[in-house]
């Protein structure tokens, strides 16, 4: 276990805010994490910090897991079960499976953060969610101390979100166990242009051509955070009922929108504030990406405040012409 304290968090955030932390502890296993747990009972864990805005100065202990590890749970003629360990950086582990012709997580390449944040939020990206290759994952439940398995029924899954993100922070995810297809895969190619580019490069489907195609798509939409900083999507789509679409649709015929239940319609929160005429506004060193309208970018030296300000400045917008009010994707600590 190592500990730090005063310790600068600009290398630990995608956002690249340089806020302090007053204790940072980094656990390598189990033991390490209970002990964390013992002496600092409040601490909040942080993953990669590529989903969390930093506002001010972080008074609650930090616990940050490095634990690393892929086993092979069991496997049959055509299911593998992968536990990887909380640690493990989320895309390495997808690389890991597509190498391997092991499918279910292709289209989730390069997404950014832990393996142990993932279901979190339920990771998701060109019409595949985590919950779809989720098998289960142990956790401890800070309350009884003691250790939890949650299979996937027991998670509430739902869009960008989960039972671990509802019950604010009582589960520390230890690891998480995938089921994926050794054959027989049931790819998801109807997202964006990811058929167009296979069929262009002659490529059939295969999870490492889905993978290599989805990370050329990301690379060429997406800011990488290395070199603007950024936490991808800031805000979620917005649900809302047929109701309010078919009021829109009177002003904004074009409005696109996708089928979610027979009563709701989720709407791209992107072209909403593209509407606002906001891609590529620009305050100070904060904007909103000029090719990505839901990514919010630090052009140096802004401040979390100063992100915090422009996506106020973006809901307000959004709110006046579409009377929708968008909800941030990020965490604001
Ligand atoms: C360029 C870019 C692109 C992105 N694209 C996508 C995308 O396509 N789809 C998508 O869904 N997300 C995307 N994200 C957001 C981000 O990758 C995910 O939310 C990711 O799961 C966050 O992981 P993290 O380890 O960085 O978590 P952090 O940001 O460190 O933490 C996020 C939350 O999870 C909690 N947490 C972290 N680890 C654990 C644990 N072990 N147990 C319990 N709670 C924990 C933290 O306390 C915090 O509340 C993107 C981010 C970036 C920077």
């Amino acid at each position: 276990m190592k500990l730090y304290e005063h310790i600068s968090l600009k290398p630990y955030n995608t956002f690249g805010i340089n806020q302090k932390a007053d204790i940072l502890i980094e656990a390598s296993d189990e033991k390490d994490i209970l002990e964390a747990l013992t002496s600092y009972p409040t601490l909040k864990v942080l993953g990669g910090g590529s989903n969390i805005l930093l506002t001010q100065e972080v008074k609650t202990p930090l616990l940050k897991i490095t634990q690393k590890g892929i086993t092979t749970e069991r496997e049959n003629n055509s299911h593998i079960w992968l536990k990887a360990q909380a640690g493990e950086v989320w895309s390495e582990l997808v690389d890991y499976c597509v190498l391997r012709n092991y499918g279910g997580v292709e289209n989730l390449s390069l997404i950014y953060g832990s393996v142990g944040a993932a279901p979190v939020q339920n990771i998701g990206a060109y019409g595949v969610e985590l919950k779809n290759a989720f098998h289960s994952c142990e956790a401890i439940d800070r309350e009884s101390k003691q250790k939890v398995i949650f299979y996937k029924n027991d998670c509430n899954f739902g869009y960008r979100d989960s039972l671990f993100k509802q019950s604010k922070g009582r589960y520390i995810i230890l690891s998480v166990t995938l089921c994926l297809t050794k054959k027989e895969h049931f790819f998801k190619t109807h997202y964006g242009n990811i058929k167009a580019l296979l069929t262009e490069k002659g490529w059939e489907e295969t999870p490492a051509h889905i993978s290599q195609v989805i990370k050329q798509i990301r690379q060429s939409k997406l800011p990488n955070p290395i070199e603007l900083g950024n936490s991808g999507s800031f805000f979620k789509n917005p649900i809302i009922s047929r109701e309010h679409l078919l009021s829109l649709q009177k002003t904004y015929p074009e409005l696109p929108h996708y089928w979610v239940s027979v009563t709701q319609e989720k709407i791209p929160a992107a072209y909403l504030i593209e509407s606002c005429d906001l891609k590529g506004y620009r305050i100070g060193q904060v904007g909103v990406h000029k090719g990505q309208p839901l990514v919010l970018v630090n052009y140096g030296n802004a401040s979390g405040e100063d992100i915090l300000s422009l996506a106020h400045y973006i809901q307000g917008q959004v709110k006046k012409r579409f009377n929708i009010q968008l909800e941030m994707e990020v965490n604001v600590w």
